[in-house]
């Protein structure tokens, strides 16, 4: 297992650093460019999530990156320490947004670009969500694990 922690501030402008890091990181695993792709998508996602709903675009709060790889096989945990979801499994629902703005479709490309996904989150205490993905492997979309 080799793996790497990023603290980042929750700054838009730092969506990119996270997912270009990212795809450096994993780059050590057998993905092809496609599924490097799927996943920066994936870790923009879980990032702007944060930051937008978790901290509601304060930029001076923390957002904690965990990424670990093994032999085709990489692990990534977002984590923030904000207002939480009050309903993960309506928050997970596809075209579900609290905000009127958005299409509401971040965790419904997490879960169809990874093979296993999971949201942990407590109203006030924050959200953390875990995603992996194995190289090289036939994929489907991650069922949600409670
Ligand atoms: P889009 O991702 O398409 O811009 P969205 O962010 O609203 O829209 P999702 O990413 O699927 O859609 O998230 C669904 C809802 O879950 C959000 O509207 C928000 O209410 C809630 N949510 C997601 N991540 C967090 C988080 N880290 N902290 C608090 N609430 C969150
Ligand atoms: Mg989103």
């Amino acid at each position: 297992m080799n793996k790497a922690v990023l603290e980042f501030s929750s700054r838009a402008e730092n969506v990119a650093f996270a997912r270009v890091t990212v795809a450096t990181f994993v780059s050590q695993v057998d993905f092809t460019l496609p599924d490097l792709e799927e996943i920066k998508v994936a870790v923009s996602e879980a990032v702007s999530n944060a930051i937008i709903h978790g901290y509601e675009n304060n930029p001076d709060q923390v957002v904690r990156l965990e990424i670990s790889i093994a032999d085709e096989y990489m692990e990534l945990v977002v984590i923030d320490r904000g207002i939480g979801i009050e309903d993960i499994e309506k928050a997970l629902e596809p075209a579900f947004s609290t905000d009127p703005e958005r299409m509401g479709l971040g965790f419904s490309f997490m879960q169809s670009f990874m093979d296993k996904f999971n949201v942990q989150s407590e109203p006030g205490q924050g959200t953390r969500v875990k995603m992996s993905r194995r190289a090289g492997a036939t994929r489907r979309a991650a069922v949600p694990e409670q």
